[in-house]
């Protein structure tokens, strides 16, 4: 008898009817044969209006009274779910993080998981239950205050726990049918893929693709968890998402691997040029220590060369937008000890990413990248590149022309429009 856990997003269960159909999915796979484990994210927008609710009482909430009360959402959509199941003639039992075991560290609003103890879980499938797990949630491991993991964190509840419980796979259902080749909004033509390593979903999600977080595909790929990502709408096959294409949940068919995987943009950085710096050593260092100290995350670094008759140079970098107005601040009262003219700040710009483990071995990739924007007419303004991606920055305003472009010119068109968004509000 396998052992699987199943993730289903808000816009899975966003009303009654949503529940009553995803608890006949999971009855499905119990009568399959297999121990079920169901993490489940709060219904619809419910995470949104809570956020919206605690900003009307108060601007900054406490981070412990605000993790109390987003986890309120995942308690609802849990205990809903565990009845609806009851009611189909099956054993279901819910948890909250903390009763699950999810032990994190004390950090509010991004906790990290630092260890699983899923003992009550255990028993509670040995007697025969199916198991309802309230997602993106667990308690502190030295306060013992709850904590929540971040936005979109039930994805990372689920892998944990597939991690901890020795699952066979981690279904993740959400309202596409997989991960696809692009953004089906932007690109109609988008394929869907049927299985990727987990190097190039790493990138991708890096690169700005939201089907799946970054530290969820971090941590499966720690602990070795296949990821299906499949839709909670439709029966079919989604993406596999592993360390190696041949598995048995796919029939042990041979999967080839793809030159390129897929096309990645974003458009929630910002980019920070740093006007007149002297073109001595330490200045670099300067500027980042600052950055650092603020404790941002930054993207792409550029320096430009340096003026000869000046002496001085500029360099620029991105960093999520959100982080913005705290560098500008954070330079600027360093001004004085970095020794620079000026700083310019531009939100106007998008990242665009071509990933792909082949490019490795297949000469030219980085060649037809840079042709197909500029037969797009697309200006570059920044390049970065890793052993398995390659990311430009553009204006803002052209990034859905350029990733359309790049998607035609190596080739990942699709025939037919395979994309269908069945679900959520986009919110
Ligand atoms: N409900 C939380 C959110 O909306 C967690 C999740 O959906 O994964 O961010
Ligand atoms: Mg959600």
């Amino acid at each position: 008898m396998g052992l699987v856990v199943q993730k289903y997003g808000g816009s899975s269960v966003a009303d009654a009817e949503g529940i009553k159909r995803v608890a006949k999915r999971i009855v499905e796979a119990k009568k399959n044969g297999n121990q079920v484990v169901v993490v489940v994210s709060a219904m619809g927008d419910t995470t949104d209006e809570l956020i919206d609710l605690a900003e009307q009482v108060s601007p900054m909430p406490a981070g412990r009274e605000f993790d109390m009360l987003l986890t309120a959402g995942e308690r609802i959509s849990m205990a809903l779910l565990a009845m609806a199941i009851k009611n189909l003639g099956h054993e279901a039992q819910s948890f909250t993080g903390s009763q699950a075991g999810v032990i994190t560290d004390s950090v509010h609003n991004k906790a990290r998981i630092i260890d699983v103890t899923p003992g009550r879980i255990r028993t509670a499938l040995d007697e025969g239950n199916i198991a309802i797990v309230a997602g993106f949630q667990g308690v502190s491991q030295d306060k013992k205050d709850i904590t929540t993991l971040g936005r979109g964190g039930s994805d990372t509840t689920a892998v944990a726990l597939a991690a901890a419980l020795d699952a066979e796979v981690c279904e993740i259902y959400t309202d596409v049918d997989g991960v696809f080749t692009a953004d089906p909004r932007v690109v109609k033509k988008a394929q869907k893929i049927d299985w990727i390593a987990f190097e190039d979903m790493l990138e991708l999600a890096a690169s700005g693709s939201k089907v799946l977080l970054h530290r969820c595909v971090e941590y499966a790929r720690r602990y070795d968890i296949p990821i299906h990502v499949r839709s909670s709408f439709s029966g079919l096959q989604g993406t596999w998402v592993s360390s190696a294409p041949l598995t048995k949940q796919q029939g042990d068919q041979k999967v080839e691997q793809a030159i390129i995987s897929g096309v990645a943009h974003d458009t929630s950085e910002a980019k920070v040029t740093v006007v007149g710096v002297p073109d001595k050593p330490g200045e670099a260092a300067a500027i980042f220590r600052t950055i650092a100290d603020a404790e941002i995350n930054i993207d792409m670094v550029v320096q430009n060369v340096s003026a000869a008759s000046t002496g001085l140079t500029d360099i620029s970098f991105t960093l999520p937008k959100t982080e913005g107005r705290k560098a500008i601040d954070a330079l600027e009262r360093n001004k004085g000890g970095i020794g620079f003219d000026s700083l310019r700040y531009d939100d106007q710009i998008g990242k665009i990413s071509l990933v792909g483990a082949g490019m490795k071995t297949n000469p030219g990739v980085t060649a037809s990248f840079f042709e197909a924007l500029s037969d797009a007419g697309v200006n570059i303004e920044l390049i970065s590149t890793s052993e398995i991606r390659i990311s430009v920055v553009t204006r803002a305003d052209d990034v859905p022309e350029a990733v359309r472009a790049v998607h035609s010119a190596f080739g990942l068109d699709s025939d037919t429009v395979e994309a269908v968004v069945y679900g959520g509000t986009g919110r």
